[in-house]
């Protein structure tokens, strides 16, 4: 068997994923142009009615809403929907913390839900159970890009009369039962931090099909102004969470690349699904049917629950990080988030546990990530990463 490279055997590779960001001479140009008009934000607007309009139409959505990031893009969506301070919000904990923060940074209290083991996404058969007399919205996220069950969701969210709100911060471009997310729900949220797969550093867009509800986001994130009102003309208190012309004019570059982007990742993907699927000691996610387009950000593999009481994860990280191959450890599962608790506590006055053990096990034990780049990488980079994993998997037994 060969040695590993972290006893000081030959890694199986050195060359570097493709480097982050993507952009061109388009991008230069686009943003060359924002700064040669002067208008920069405020008033006069041309990229980002643009960009909305072009984002909109790739989700199949009548309306969106620029915004300063996908952290606040959840808050305001929930505001919006009528969320009030006191209310509960459903939501997965295997998700970043701007999926509860932003309900917590109002008041609103976050509920978790555990997921499902094999696809890491909210499980929908244990929503109902969570659901109390406080409950005002749901939010599904669609993890690493694969949309949730927007079907079963929706039909919970109807026959209770809640929102449902799509996180999609990871899935621009992905669709559910050959519909674009993000206005499946009530509304939608998405991110343009750094690490997205469709980037300007930062920002974020709502989504929606309701003309209502993008009126009363855009007032909320826009201080309080209505559309078509005066400049001094405020209705409600409003922060301000613009977005500027400088990141729609990057964005729109980057949008220009998507499909391309999108084919590539999938291409890697369904291969090295396969070759990881033929290894022993790792499994690879279930995919619904249903989801017909996979924006694929990350890369998720899982460790064999059953080897995980002898196979430790952080020792295959060092392994496989040894091998050349880039893989990190992902989340704490946010039920055993201390921030998350003690700011629920403040709220509520009480210590809520949930019990979530299948997030708690992918964060703990079982889940590895791959980064936003490496699926667009070629096809023997994928090769190279399936060998990694059988080289240090075979190693452990
Ligand atoms: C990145 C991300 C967010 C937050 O977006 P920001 O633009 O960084 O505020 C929210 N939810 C998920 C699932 C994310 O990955």
């Amino acid at each position: 068997m060969d040695k590993l490279a972290i006893d000081g055997g030959l890694p199986i590779r050195t060359k570097p994923f493709p480097a982050w960001p993507i952009y061109d001479e388009l991008e230069e140009r686009l943003i060359l142009e924002v700064v040669r008009s002067g208008k920069w934000g405020g008033t006069g607007r041309i990229k980002l009615p643009e960009l909305e309009e072009k984002f909109a139409a790739i989700h199949d959505a009548k309306h969106a809403v620029s915004i300063a990031n996908g952290t606040v893009a959840i808050t305001i969506s929930l505001q919006a929907a009528g969320v009030q301070p006191g209310d509960e919000v459903i939501m997965p904990p295997y998700t970043f913390i701007a999926t509860a923060s932003s309900a917590l940074l109002f008041g609103a209290i976050p509920v978790f839900v555990d997921i499902e083991p094999d696809t890491l996404l909210i499980d929908p058969e244990k929503v109902e159970a969570a659901i109390t007399s406080k409950t005002k919205a749901i939010i599904a996220v669609h993890i690493a890009g694969a949309p949730a069950n927007l079907t079963r969701l929706r039909a919970i969210a109807n026959k209770h009369g809640l929102r449902l709100i799509e996180d999609s911060a990871q899935a621009v471009g992905a669709r559910w039962d050959g519909v674009g997310v993000g206005a499946q729900g009530d509304l939608g949220t998405f991110s343009f931090q750094s690490s997205k797969n469709i980037n300007a550093g930062e920002g974020g867009i709502i989504l929606t099909n309701d003309r209502e509800l993008a009126d009363h986001a855009w007032s909320l994130a826009n201080v309080g102004r209505i559309r078509e009102g005066g400049w001094y003309q405020h209705e409600t208190i409003g922060w301000n969470l613009r977005m500027t012309e400088l990141q729609a004019a990057i964005l729109l570059g980057q949008l220009s690349r998507l499909d391309d982007q999108m084919e590539r990742r999938e291409r890697n993907a369904q291969l090295l699904t396969e070759l990881l699927g033929d290894t022993p000691g790792v499994r690879t996610l279930r995919r619904d049917p249903k989801i017909t387009r996979h924006a694929l950000h990350i890369f998720m593999f899982r460790i064999d629950p059953d080897l995980t009481d002898r196979i430790n994860k952080a020792d295959v990280i060092r392994k496989l990080n040894a091998e050349g191959i880039p893989v990190t450890s992902g989340y704490v599962s946010l039920n055993q988030n201390k921030a998350v608790i003690n700011e629920t506590k403040k709220w509520t006055g009480e210590e809520r546990a949930y019990s979530c053990p299948n997030s708690e096990r992918a964060c703990d034990k079982e889940i590895v990530w791959l980064s936003q780049n490496i699926m667009l990488a070629g096809e023997p980079d994928m090769y190279d990463i399936a060998a990694g994993v059988r080289k240090v998997m075979a190693s452990l037994g």
